[in-house]
Order: structure tokens, then C-alpha cells, then sequence
């Protein structure tokens, strides 16, 4: 697929910027469990936060191409530092775009594509991950005169920015009896009394990113940072997790370069039977093969964010991506090493 001019201006400028500023880091800040804060400022700049969201809304105002685009050079300089970027533009700038009232935009979504504000998306509990119909988590709507509230009761796992995040996103149950329909959404900022951070989860990698443990004790938030209608929270999460996938998709593509690129460099470094290793045809077969899944790779992701762009339903595309990228970068990343 060929690039506009636009797009390959934005993969220059972000790949500069992560070459120079994020991946000579990486491995430190992995070792050392470190929020790189002073680099995303910079990819806040270059309009990383808010890909998609219009420039009303202080976006970047660019499309699901960009996106693709900007998460495959973050994530070749680290892994984590696209996931945080990831999960901020999509679902959390794209659930705000399509449910959040004017208040509610101006008050989170501006910030959040601006990267002044760090979002997060609060949906698996401890026993509930694919199946997300079946949350536990709580929200109880009070009127008793600390004003028109909902008390939210629960615990979240996995969570993306749990601890860094400055609001989150939280799926709750609003009315038992209703089932998947009685799921609602929330605006949480993370500094109300209640969001409570029990625990980083010790990943095997990805450590820029912390992952958390959220439990919700009586966390008390203002009705009106309700997202939509009651009952409308699994069909607004899962509204996020078209572009979620293309991203996610995008982000094994970037770690995976990375590990293609190192190894192709080191295999015309390390010498053996007195020629670089790269002259050996065994070698050279098994980096042919891992540049060429990399490229179908890419090219899937692509035409799923292109179908996005263009306003055509591409959940199957997204989910063909998401899989083939991920399967494809354990892959290439076993052949790197
Ligand atoms: C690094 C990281 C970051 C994450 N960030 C977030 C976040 O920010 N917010 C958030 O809400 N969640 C987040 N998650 C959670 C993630 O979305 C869940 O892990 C995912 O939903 C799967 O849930 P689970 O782990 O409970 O697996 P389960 O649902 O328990 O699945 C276990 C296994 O069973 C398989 N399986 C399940 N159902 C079926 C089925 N019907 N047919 C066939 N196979 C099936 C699954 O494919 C999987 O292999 C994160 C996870 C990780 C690892």
C-alpha cells in the first residue's frame, strides 16, 4: 500500500523521535519498572495522545492509518510505552469522540488528546476477561445529599495506566436483572477517594506500562460522569475494540521489527567459519521469512485501518490483524533471538 505524503511525514517524524528519544532507554526503563513521563510529553507534542480526534477537540486529527502508523514506531522503540499510547487513543479518546457529552468532552477528552491527562479503560475483573457480559463490579445511583452520585463497588484487573492514569474508563453493573443490559459506563478520575490501586502486576515484559489491580471501594462519582444511557456500557466498551484491535495489531508489529532489525544487524557483525554470519544461506532464508511476515503483517493492519477510514465495517479485518500480528510477532521475535 502506497503512503501519502502526509502519512510518511508523520511515520519520519515520529520514528525520529523515537530512535533518538525513547529506544536508546528502553531496556533500562524496562529493568527498572520506569513511567517514561519526560518522552511521552514529547509524543504528546507530536499529537500521539489524540491521533483521531478532531482538532476541535485538540486532536491531532489525523485517521486510523496514522494511528497504525505512529503505534508501529513507538512500539520498535518500546513495547510499553505504545501500550500506554495505545489504550489513550483507542478506546479511551475513541469512546469519549462517539459517547461523551460537550461537558464531558471539554472536561476529559481535550485534555486527554492534548496528553495533559493520561487515560485508562477499566473493563476485565479477576474472573471476567473474554467474557465480558458477566462483570461484578457495581455502580448504585444515590441521591442523599452529598448530591446525584453513583457509589461504585468492585475490583478491575489488568488495567492499562491504572496507576499513572489520571481518569479511567469503568464498565459496571447498573441493573443485575437485565443482564448485558445492565451495564453501564463511567468517568472515573483516579484521584477520587475509593480508586484504590491494590497491586502492579509483575509482567514478563513491557514494564514502562504498569498494569494494576483497581478495587473500587464506595468510590463516589457525579452522575453526571455517566457515559451515555444506563445500560449501554458493554455496547460502548466494545465500541472501543475495533480500533483497539488494530492498534494492539500495530504494536506487535513495531516489537517485532525492532527484534528483526537487531537481529539482522548482529548477523552482519558476528563472524563464523570466517564470513558474518549473514552470508550463510540458513540464516539468510529465516530473515527473508521474518521480513516478509513482517510486510503481510503490515499490510493487513493497513487495509483495516484504511476500511476504518473510509467508514466500512471492519471488525473481521481488525480481528484477522490483531491475530496474524501477534501470532506473527511470537514468531519473528523467536527467530530475532
Ligand atoms: C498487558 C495487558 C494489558 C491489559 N490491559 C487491559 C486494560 O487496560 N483494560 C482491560 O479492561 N483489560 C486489559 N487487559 C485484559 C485483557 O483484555 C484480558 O486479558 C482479556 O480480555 C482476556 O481475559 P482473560 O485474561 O481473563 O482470559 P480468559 O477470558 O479467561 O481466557 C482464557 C483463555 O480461554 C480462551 N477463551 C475464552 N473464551 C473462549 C471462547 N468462547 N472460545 C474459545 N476460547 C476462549 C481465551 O482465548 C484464552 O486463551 C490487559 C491484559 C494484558 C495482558
Amino acid at each position: 500500500m502506497l503512503l501519502s505524503a502526509d502519512h510518511r511525514a508523520v511515520q519520519d517524524a515520529v520514528r525520529a523521535y523515537v530512535q533518538d528519544q525513547i529506544a536508546p532507554h528502553a531496556a533500562r526503563w524496562d529493568k527498572e519498572h520506569h513511567f517514561p513521563a519526560e518522552p511521552l510529553k514529547g509524543l504528546a507534542e507530536l499529537g500521539c495522545y489524540g491521533v483521531a480526534v478532531p482538532p476541535e477537540y485538540d486532536g491531532a486529527g489525523l485517521d486510523y492509518l496514522a494511528l497504525a502508523i505512529i503505534l508501529e514506531e513507538i512500539a520498535a522503540g518500546d513495547g510499553g510505552t505504545s501500550t500506554v499510547i495505545s489504550v489513550n487513543n483507542c478506546p479511551v479518546c475513541s469512546i469519549l469522540m462517539a459517547f461523551a457529552n460537550e461537558a464531558q468532552k471539554a472536561q476529559f477528552l481535550k485534555p486527554l488528546a492534548r496528553g495533559e491527562m493520561l487515560g485508562a479503560f477499566c473493563l476485565t475483573e479477576p474472573h471476567v476477561g473474554s467474557e465480558a457480559g458477566g462483570l461484578k463490579t457495581t455502580a448504585v445511583r444515590v441521591n442523599d445529599g452529598e448530591g446525584d452520585e453513583y457509589v461504585l463497588n468492585g475490583v478491575k484487573q489488568f488495567i492499562t495506566s491504572g496507576k499513572n492514569g489520571d481518569v479511567a474508563i469503568v464498565m459496571a453493573v447498573t441493573d443485575k436483572a437485565a443482564g448485558k443490559r445492565g451495564i453501564s459506563a463511567f468517568l472515573v478520575p483516579t484521584q477520587t477517594p475509593g480508586y484504590i490501586v491494590a497491586r502492579i502486576e509483575d509482567k514478563m515484559g513491557q514494564h514502562s506500562s504498569d498494569t494494576a489491580q483497581i478495587l473500587f471501594e464506595n468510590c463516589r462519582i457525579p452522575a453526571a460522569y455517566r457515559l451515555g444511557e444506563e445500560g449501554q456500557g458493554l455496547k460502548i466498551a466494545l465500541s472501543g475494540l475495533e480500533g483497539g484491535r488494530i492498534g494492539i495489531a500495530s504494536q506487535a508489529l513495531g516489537m517485532a521489527r525492532a527484534a528483526f532489525e537487531a537481529a539482522l544487524r548482529y548477523s552482519k557483525e558476528r563472524i563464523a567459519f570466517g564470513v558474518p554470519i549473514f552470508e550463510h544461506q540458513a540464516v539468510q532464508f529465516r530473515l527473508a521469512d521474518a521480513a516478509t511476515q513482517l510486510e503481510a503483517a503490515r499490510q493487513l493492519i493497513w487495509h483495516a485501518a484504511s476500511l476504518k477510514d473510509a467508514g466500512q465495517p471492519c471488525l473481521k479485518e481488525a480481528a484477522m490483524a490483531k491475530l496474524f500480528a501477534t501470532e506473527m510477532a511470537e514468531k519473528v521475535c523467536s527467530t530475532a533471538i
